[in-house]
C-alpha cells in the first residue's frame, strides 16, 4: 500500500517478519552488525515449522564437514546441484554455495551457535551426492541457558500436536536451532522480538518498501524499517484457499506446519505491491499417516511393510526419500483418497516406520485410521481394495523378500533406502521384509507436506523481484515465503533450512551494503 501519512508506531533499521530459522539467522546477522532489528511474529511463540524440524542444515563445504573429516566440498555440492537442476537458477544456486561456508563460520563464532555433522544421505543418486550425507544439526541446548527466552520457543511437534515428550528435556533439533539463534540474536542487545504481531500489509513510499502494518491484540501498528524488510514468514501451506488457487495437492489439515501459522499473508501483501511469484504449485512433500484427529504425522524411514493404492497394488519403492514418496503418493491419487501402509505383527503391532509425532496403535485402531484383520482378505475388505489384488501384491512382495530383489520398484538398492533398514532383518535385502505374520494392519497414508516451496521471486541478494524482473527496493524474502531455487527437487536433508538461512544472511548483507556488488563477499564484523 502506498503511504501518504508519516506516522509510525516504531522505527527500526531492519524488520524481520516471521521467526523460523531463516528469520532468526537474518535477525542475528543484522543485530550482530549493530543494526537495530525487530522480529515480528504472528503467534505467541517463536520458531514456526523450523522449531518442529529435525534441524538438519544442508550447508555444504563448511567448517562443520571439515571437522567431521568428510570428503565433501563446495565443488562436489555444485556438481550435485547441477546434475539435479541443470542450468536453472544457476546464479542463486551459486550465491548459496559461495555464502554457506562464510555464514557457518560467522554463526559458529558465537558460542551460542554450534553444530555437528550427522549422517543422513543426500536424497538423489547423482554425481556429487554424499551417500553418508553432508548436513549437520545444532548441539542440544540446556533449557536454563535460555533463561527468560525459554517460554517463547515453540514446543517440539511431538509435544505441540500429541502432548508427548518430556517438558524438561534439553532443547533438541529444531528447538535447539531456534533457541540458539534466538539467544545469540537477543544477546547482541540489538534485536527485539515482538510476538502476536501478524503482518498483513507492506507500506511503500515512492516504490520503496519502508515499513509494515501488523495486527496485534491491541490494534493495528505501523512499523518502519530504515534499511529493509525481510519476509521469512513461511509459505501458504495452512491456507486451503491459496492451495486450491495454485493447485497445491494435499490440504491444510495434513500439512506439518504448526496450526495457525503459515497462511500466505506475506505472499498476498507482496503480490499486492507488484511482486512476482514462481513455483506456486510446489511443496516439500512427505507421506503422512493420518491421525485420529484428522491431522497427519510425517512418515519416513520405513523398516518394513509395503504401500498400496486403492487398487491394492504397490506403486513405488516405499523406502524412497520422503519428498519423492510424497510425489508418488500424489501421482497414485493419495491427495484425494488414502493409500495404505500394509504391515504385519512382527513389531508387535507397531508401525514399522518413523512417524512425527509418534503413532499410538490403540488410538489409531479405535479411530479407524488403522485397521487390523487376521487375514489379508479381511484386511482388504476393511479398506475397500480388491482382495485378490492385495493377496497377489503381498505374495509377490514376499517373493522379492526371499530373493532380495524388488523387480518392480528396486527397494533397497539405494543407500538412502538402506539407511533406515533394520540391520537385524534376516533376509538377503534388509529393506524387503516379508509381510506374513498375522494379524495384518493397514494404516491410512495421505499426502502431507513440510510447507509449500513456491513463493516470491528473489535474486542473488534475496531481493524480491517485481513482475518486470526488477528488485522491489527495501524488500527481501527467504525460506518458504520465497520460491526455492531447487525447483521441483529436494536434494538432501536440510535444504529447506539451509537455503532459508543463507538467503536471510544474503539479504541482510545487502541491506547493510557491506556486501560487494555480487552480494557474496562480506567481511564478518563480529
Ligand atoms: P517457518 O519455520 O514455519 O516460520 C514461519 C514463521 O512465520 C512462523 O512462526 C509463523 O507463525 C510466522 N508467520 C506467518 N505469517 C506471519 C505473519 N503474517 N506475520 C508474522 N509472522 C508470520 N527442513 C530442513 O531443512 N531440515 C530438517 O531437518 C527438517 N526437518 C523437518 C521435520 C519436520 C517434522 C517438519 C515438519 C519439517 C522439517 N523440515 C526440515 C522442513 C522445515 O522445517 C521447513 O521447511 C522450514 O522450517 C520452513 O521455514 P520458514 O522460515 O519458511 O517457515
Amino acid at each position: 500500500m502506498q503511504d501518504d501519512r508519516q506516522e509510525w508506531d516504531a522505527t527500526h533499521e531492519v524488520i524481520v517478519v516471521g521467526s523460523g530459522a531463516g528469520a532468526l539467522t537474518g535477525a542475528l546477522m543484522a543485530a550482530a552488525d549493530g543494526l537495530d532489528t525487530v522480529v515480528l511474529e504472528r503467534t505467541e511463540l517463536v520458531g514456526g515449522t523450523s522449531a518442529y524440524s529435525g534441524a538438519a542444515c544442508w550447508l555444504p563445504g563448511t567448517q562443520v564437514q571439515e571437522r567431521a573429516d568428510l570428503d565433501d566440498s563446495t565443488e562436489a555440492a555444485r556438481n550435485y546441484l547441477r546434475a539435479l537442476l541443470g542450468d536453472a537458477e544457476e546464479e542463486r544456486r551459486e550465491a548459496f554455495l559461495r555464502h554457506a561456508p562464510e555464514l557457518v563460520a560467522r554463526l559458529e563464532r558465537d558460542p551460542a551457535v554450534q553444530f555437528q555433522w550427522q549422517a543422513f544421505p543426500d536424497y538423489v543418486a547423482a554425481p556429487g551426492r554424499m551417500d553418508a550425507g553432508r548436513s549437520f544439526i545444532p548441539l542440544d541446548l540446556p533449557q536454563d541457558e535460555l533463561g527468560d527466552l525459554l517460554p517463547l520457543v515453540r514446543p517440539a511437534v511431538d509435544r505441540d500436536r500429541a502432548g508427548q515428550g518430556h517438558p524438561d528435556a534439553p532443547l533438541a533439533q529444531g528447538r535447539a536451532l531456534i533457541g540458539r539463534l534466538l539467544l545469540a540474536a537477543v544477546r547482541t542487545g540489538n534485536a527485539t522480538v515482538r510476538t502476536e504481531h501478524r503482518v498483513t500489509g507492506l507500506i511503500t513510499e515512492d516504490g520503496r518498501v519502508t515499513g509494515v502494518e501488523a495486527q496485534t491484540p491491541h490494534g493495528t501498528v505501523r512499523v518502519r524499517a530504515r534499511r529493509g524488510v525481510l519476509l521469512a514468514a513461511g509459505g501458504f501451506e495452512g491456507d486451503d484457499t491459496l492451495r486450491a488457487e495454485h493447485g497445491v495437492p494435499g490440504g491444510a489439515a495434513w500439512t506439518m506446519a504448526p496450526r495457525g501459522t503459515n497462511t500466505g499473508d506475506l505472499l498476498r501483501a507482496a503480490v499486492e505491491i507488484g511482486a512476482a511469484t514462481a513455483l506456486l504449485d510446489e511443496a516439500w512433500w512427505c507421506p503422512g499417516t493420518e491421525r485420529p484427529d484428522g491431522t497427519a504425522a510425517f512418515t519416513l524411514g520405513l523398516r518394513g511393510g509395503l504401500v498400496v493404492d486403492g487398487s491394492g497394488r504397490r506403486f513405488a519403492n516405499e523406502s524412497l526419500p520422503y519428498d519423492r514418496m510424497g510425489r508418488a503418493i500424489a501421482a497414485a491419487g493419495g491427495a484425494q483418497s488414502p493409500t495404505y501402509l500394509i504391515f504385519d505383527s512382527r513389531e508387535g503391532g507397531a508401525l514399522p516406520a518413523i512417524t512425527v509425532p509418534p503413532a499410538d496403535p490403540g488410538e489409531n485402531l479405535a479411530a479407524g485410521t488403522w485397521v487390523r484383520a487376521d487375514s489379508l482378505d479381511e484386511l482388504a475388505a476393511l479398506i475397500g481394495v480388491p482382495a485378490d489384488a492385495l493377496s497377489d501384491t503381498v505374495a509377490r512382495f514376499n517373493g522379492f523378500a526371499a530373493t532380495g530383489t524388488d523387480e518392480d520398484h528396486h527397494r533397497g538398492e539405494d543407500p538412502y533406502d538402506r539407511f533406515f533398514a533394520n540391520r537385524r532383518n534376516a533376509g538377503p535385502n534388509p529393506c524387503l521384509v516379508p509381510v506374513d505374520q498375522p494379524p495384518y494392519y493397514a494404516a491410512r497414508l495421505v499426502l502431507s507436506d513440510l510447507g509449500t516451496k513456491g513463493g516470491l521471486r528473489t535474486d542473488v541478494h534475496a531481493r524480491v523481484l517485481d513482475t518486470e524482473g526488477r528488485p522491489v527496493p527495501g524488500l527481501y524474502a527467504a525460506g518458504n515465503t520465497s520460491a526455492s531455487f531447487t525447483s521441483r527437487v529436494y536434494p538432501g536433508p536440510g535444504v529447506p533450512l539451509g537455503t532459508a538461512m543463507v538467503a536471510a544472511s544474503l539479504a541482510v548483507g545487502h541491506m547493510t551494503e557491506v556486501s560487494a556488488d555480487d552480494g557474496l563477499v562480506r567481511q564478518p564484523t563480529a
